[in-house]
């Protein structure tokens, strides 16, 4: 037969392996993957010698910032880098228009149509006072809830006797969560502790977002995701130290797993004396030395860390720079840098 396009000549990579081989493609879906001198033709050829051939990224963990103000970024521009840069499919989030019950799910899917250059899916939050609308959301067809453990980015804490509700109501659907994990108690006390002090520095960042708040955080939720059995996945691990724990409590029956992003993996604490408003992020980078660095890439490599996203949600120049270091927006881009970086990590 003949197909759309094929992109021959490469070595095509998957999670089994590598070889040469041709990839068709038929209706925008690979059709097949065939040895390099098979017959097939194609209307439309595209060389890759040389080249190597991936499988695009899922990228989990996107935020676009739609609807509602889309000045940070919107569906167009995001897809668009995630395509360029190989990331196909994310599942997207945002604070600014939380979806938290099944009528807003619908909603957005509306208001989506035509704007995406890549394949999506939606995640929504859970609140503390919708509690009651997972299992509406989850039968909709959302593809996982966000819980935070503190209040940030205007949305609010789930504390531990909520949690414990949730992973419940989870559990028994079998549905999936993502778990930003930072104590909210701690969080806020810290907060409270350095704006008494006065401090407008960008060193507040760490200190305000604790090693401890993190870790805090993550025990309480392995210990009721074990009580529970709930699905469950650590947002952004920022550290080792994190990983550790998460493996700890998983040898010990939680059924826990451990998100990490691209910054955890190569940026490093001190850069937020020099950059500012550029490496606010939370959790913030936790690496001091090439030991903590190396400990995270082995925690990827030996599957300690069980996948990588981006928590893409990058501000314009002018908006991170607008205010204080405590006043400016969280958060860094990442559809257009992370499988350059991971390929070039892979490279080496
Ligand atoms: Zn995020």
């Amino acid at each position: 037969m003949t197909f759309d396009l094929v992109v021959r000549g490469g070595t095509v990579v998957t999670a089994t392996g590598r070889q040469r081989a041709d990839v068709y493609v038929q209706d925008g879906q690979i059709g097949a993957i065939l040895d390099p001198d098979s017959p097939e033709s194609a209307d439309q050829v595209l060389e890759a010698d040389g080249r190597f051939v991936l499988p695009g990224m899922v990228d989990t963990h996107v935020h676009l910032m739609e609807p509602g103000d889309s000045t940070r970024e919107d569906f167009p521009t995001g897809t668009r880098a995630a395509a360029r840069r190989g990331v196909t499919t994310i599942v997207e989030h945002t604070h600014g228009w939380p979806l938290t019950d099944a009528g807003r799910f619908v909603d957005k899917r509306y208001h989506l149509r035509n704007r995406s250059y890549v394949d999506y899916a939606l995640a929504a939050h859970v609140f503390p006072e919708h509690v009651g609308e997972i299992r509406g959301l989850w039968e909709a067809g959302v593809a996982f809830f966000k819980i935070f453990t503190c209040a940030t980015h205007g949305i609010p804490a789930v504390t531990p006797a909520t949690l414990l509700d949730v992973f419940q109501e989870l559990a028994d659907l079998d549905a999936v969560c993502l778990v930003h994990c930072e104590d909210d108690v701690m969080t806020a006390a810290n907060e409270r502790r350095l704006k008494a002090e006065g401090r407008i520095d960008p060193g507040v960042i760490p200190e305000w977002r604790s090693r401890e708040a993190e870790l805090v955080a993550v025990g309480s939720a392995a210990m009721l995701a074990k009580v529970t059995g709930v699905r469950a996945t650590v947002a952004h691990a920022s550290s080792a130290d994190v990983v550790d724990l998460i493996q700890r409590e998983r040898d010990a029956g939680s059924p826990l797993v451990a998100e990490t992003c691209p910054q955890y993996l190569y940026l490093h604490e001190s850069e937020i004396h020099e950059h500012g408003p550029f490496r606010k992020f939370t959790p913030p980078a936790r690496i001091r030395s090439t030991e903590d660095q190396d400990r995270m890439w082995n925690a990827f490599n030996d599957g300690s860390i069980s996948h990588l996203s981006t928590d893409h949600a990058p501000s314009t120049a002018a908006q991170k720079r607008e205010g204080t270091i405590w006043e400016c927006h969280f958060g860094l881009p990442g559809l257009d840098t992370t499988v350059p970086l991971m390929v070039d990590a892979a490279l080496r």
